[in-house]
């Protein structure tokens, strides 16, 4: 039975209790957020489907179809959706072709007090509450057995998520089946849901009103410049740019991201998916004419079917072949993880004992207060060491 000695060691895509038999797992949420699997004992029969399915446990190896991913520069040609997506508005497109192969779509959006979820959509309509990135980590909840049920009932389907979301699904379903299509984020790692909560409570606080909607992926200023937007109930609108909105700093920083992004398993070339969709950042560098910063993605094409879904959009998406090299030199988070911040231990433990806004004060103003005393203190350092040489 999977029991969880590491935190680092299970990433919360929740294959383990979509598949529980006996229905004996819970997931229980730790001081920092997140959620971990707890099997009740005396219910379990030790069937050990639970650490087979586990990602982590048994990394997923998908087959692909081409030495390297095919790379592409691309967006959505459609420029209201290019606008309200967080990059080129590719996700978009791909999605309204399953639909219109009467597939059914999963992703990340909101439930009713914006919490991030795994969400099941079957009409064109609907596809904007998966659209745009939301930087928390999204609850799957039992999306993988909705998943399979449609698979199994001939139901074409678009599963999209973070790359050990998607792994954990293959994992989960422990067949290849012919009309799952799969396409995962270029993942920085995934915040959170405490911090977001937090976070949400705050700006409510300051507005005096409930939160209408949020984005996080704003182009009000570019794509390179985004900012963070939310409407309330009361007509008020809170806007930032990422540089001053106290959660995206956060995260930029590192400091509440799951344990186990800091070690991802799904770093790599070799994708978990049919097709990755990322930011092309740095694409200026070597392709101007392909930036005109309303939003350029990146598609990492790994499999005949990523491919067939690419094509399925037809005029719909504008596409580019690019250098993968060249790609990934913008963009590392493709095969690297981030390091573990030093303060992020101090973080949560100055989280736990105080308010929101001292740890927002203590961490957030660029360059954070201890940041700026480490700073300081080296600099004082090296200055005394090259006096010393000097003598
Ligand atoms: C936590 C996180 C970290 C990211 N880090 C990077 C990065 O380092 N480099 C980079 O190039 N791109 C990163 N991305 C991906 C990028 O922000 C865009 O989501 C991606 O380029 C798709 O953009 P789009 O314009 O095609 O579609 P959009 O409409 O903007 O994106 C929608 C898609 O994102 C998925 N999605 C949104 N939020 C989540 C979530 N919390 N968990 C799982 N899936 C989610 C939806 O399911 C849907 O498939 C990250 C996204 C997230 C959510």
């Amino acid at each position: 039975m999977i029991n969880i000695v590491d935190e680092k060691d299970c990433n919360g895509c929740k294959a383990c209790l979509n598949i529980c038999p006996k229905v004996c797992i819970e997931m229980l949420i730790d001081e920092e957020g997140f959620w971990y699997p707890k099997v009740e004992t005396y219910k379990c029969t030790e069937c050990g489907l639970c650490e087979m399915v586990c990602p982590e446990i048994n990394i997923y190896s998908k087959k692909q179809s081409y030495e390297e991913p095919i790379c592409l520069a691309a967006w959505n040609n459609d420029e209201n959706t290019r606008e309200d997506s967080s990059s080129g508005g590719v996700f978009t497109s791909i999605a309204e072709y399953i639909l219109s192969k009467s597939g059914v779509v999963f992703g990340a959006g909101y439930d009713e007090t914006f919490k991030v979820i795994h969400k099941e959509v079957s009409r064109v309509e609907d596809l904007k509450e998966l659209r745009g990135s939301k930087y928390v980590q999204s609850d799957t909840g039992k999306t993988y057995n909705r998943v399979k049920y449609n698979l199994d009932n001939g139901t074409k389907v678009l599963f999209t998520g973070t790359p050990c979301q998607v792994a954990g699904l293959y994992n989960y379903l422990q067949k290849d089946y012919e009309e799952l299509y799969t396409a995962d984020i270029v993942c920085n790692g995934v915040a959170s849901p405490l911090i977001f909560e937090k976070y949400k409570l705050n700006v409510e606080g300051q507005f005096e009103s409930k939160i209408k909607s949020i984005t996080f992926r704003n182009k009000e200023y570019g794509w390179k410049k985004y900012s963070v937007v939310m409407n309330f109930d009361s007509g008020g609108r809170y806007s930032e740019k990422i540089g001053n909105d106290i959660y995206m700093q956060g995260f930029l920083r590192n400091y509440y991201l799951r344990p186990s992004c800091y070690e991802c398993s799904y770093k790599n070339t070799q994708r978990a998916s049919d097709i990755t969709l990322g930011d092309y950042w740095g694409i200026a560098s070597k392709y101007p004419t392909l930036d005109d910063d309303t939003g350029t993605s990146l598609l990492l094409v790994n499999t005949d079917k990523g491919n067939a879904m690419i094509r399925g959009c037809g005029n719909n998406v504008f596409t580019k072949r690019c250098d993968l090299g060249h790609a990934i030199s913008g963009n590392p988070s493709i095969i690297s993880s981030v390091k573990i911040p030093i303060l992020r231990e101090k973080y949560f433990n100055d989280l736990n004992k105080h308010e929101f806004e001292y740890v927002i004060k203590k961490y957030m103003s660029p360059p954070s207060y201890i940041q700026s005393k480490i700073i300081l203190c080296k600099r004082v350092f090296t200055f005394i060491k090259e006096k010393i040489i000097k003598k």
